[in-house]
């Protein structure tokens, strides 16, 4: 049995505690903040899981193998914090992301429904698509509820014997042991690295070259004739060439919008406000496809931040006895579970540290 110590209670910090537990090992996850931390990427009403990813096929082979995943959590929570409402790409270009997304599908047999003319309209009328558009609808594909996730997932791990410690920030890291803010040092026989985006802030030497962003969606209310489309609906993952995507109002949640024009380069410490304004600006994204669009009224933003590259590739680095987790993207959420899993499998020499990276960088889903 090994002590593995864990730095960040985000999704992947309590992921990896989860695992290393169920393999009889003792765990203790330090998180700077309270658990849930509302400040950290994970800590939101949804975050989207969706077999769509583009050209990224090594990816969408990943994803089916986090459902896998997922189960097991649903398992030892004994709830499903998780909608099946499928998830609904929307094409407008021969090659365009959903374009490829559908030939990634065909390539490796995930079923998937296609929607054109009136099929796209029933589906979605609150939407407004050229008369070329082109949905692919595939499931499992939804919403996971991520803060209820986070709480019930540090629950599970306290009522197992991880020790998770609040309000302890991680200063320094020496080998497989940290030294805390306050000057104390905590060591394990192996240490985890999960803090987000805040790893180049901690480690400027090695990882202050990484880029951080903050991203701000908003939560908004439909014009009422639209509300029961919006709840009953799928999640939208992308409108033609348009990088904007929505969250069903499934589950006792809000209807959430997001855009990928409107992240911003910028590091944590730039702060967690946001004025409403900046809804407009999200809902301005959607174009002509949001019908009525003036009619949204934005309840609030939500802002976060994460890593990432040009690459769009996770990055775990294994160096002795520590692990790194980085380039969560604004996609890590859904591959918690199975990335938990995996690199304690990798600290019980199950795979190599070489593997490990590869894998994560969707380079060994198959
Ligand atoms: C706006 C937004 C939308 C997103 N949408 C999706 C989506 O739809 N689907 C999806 O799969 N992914 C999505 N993501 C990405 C996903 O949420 C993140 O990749 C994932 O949550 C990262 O988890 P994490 O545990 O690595 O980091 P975090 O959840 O950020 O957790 C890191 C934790 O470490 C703590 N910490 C920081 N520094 C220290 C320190 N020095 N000592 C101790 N603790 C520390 C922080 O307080 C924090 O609690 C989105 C992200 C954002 C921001």
């Amino acid at each position: 049995m090994a002590h593995i110590l864990i730095a960040g209670a985000g999704i992947v910090g309590l992921s990896v505690a989860r695992a290393a537990v169920r393999r009889g090992h003792a765990a203790t996850v330090l998180e700077r903040g309270e658990v849930p931390n509302p400040k950290g990427a994970s800590v939101d009403q949804h975050r989207m899981i969706r077999l769509h990813y583009g050209a990224a096929e090594d990816y969408t082979r990943m994803v089916q193998a986090a459902f896998g995943a997922w189960e097991s959590v649903w398992a030892d929570l004994g709830v499903r914090h998780f909608a099946d409402t499928g998830a609904l790409a929307v094409s407008t270009a021969p090659d365009d992301y959903t374009a490829r997304s559908r030939a990634a599908f065909d390539r490796l047999g995930v079923g998937y429904e296609v929607l054109e003319g009136d099929a796209l309209a029933a589906l979605c009328p609150q939407l407004d698509p050229p008369a070329s558009a082109c949905g692919v609808l595939a499931r499992p594909g939804g919403p996971l509820f991520a803060d209820r996730i986070v709480a019930d997932l540090a629950r599970f791990c306290a009522a197992e014997g991880v020790r998770i410690r609040t309000r302890t920030a991680v200063a320094a890291i020496e080998g497989s042991a940290v030294v805390t803010g306050e000057g104390e040092r905590i060591a394990g026989d192996f240490l985890v690295v999960a803090v987000g985006a805040w790893l180049p802030g901690l480690l400027p030497q090695r990882f202050g070259h990484l880029p951080t962003y903050r991203q701000a969606l908003c939560y908004v209310e439909p014009p009422a004739r639209y509300r029961a489309a919006w709840a009953d609906g799928p999640a939208l993952v992308v409108l033609g060439e348009r990088g904007v995507y929505t969250l069903p109002p499934a589950a006792g949640t809000d209807l959430k919008f997001g855009s990928g024009e409107h992240r911003r380069h910028a590091a944590p410490d730039a702060g967690f406000a946001s004025a409403l304004e900046e809804a407009r600006e999200v809902i301005a994204d959607f174009g002509p496809w949001l019908r009525d669009a003036d009619q949204y009224t934005p309840l609030r933003m939500q802002v976060g931040y994460y890593v990432m590259d040009a690459t769009r590739r996770f990055r775990i680095e294994a160096d002795g006895r520590c692990v790194f987790v980085t380039n969560c993207d604004g996609q890590m959420f859904k591959f918690g579970p199975l990335i938990g899993e995996r690199i304690i499998a990798a600290l019980d020499g199950e795979l190599s540290a070489a593997s490990l990276t590869r894998w994560a960088a969707g380079e060994a889903a198959g």
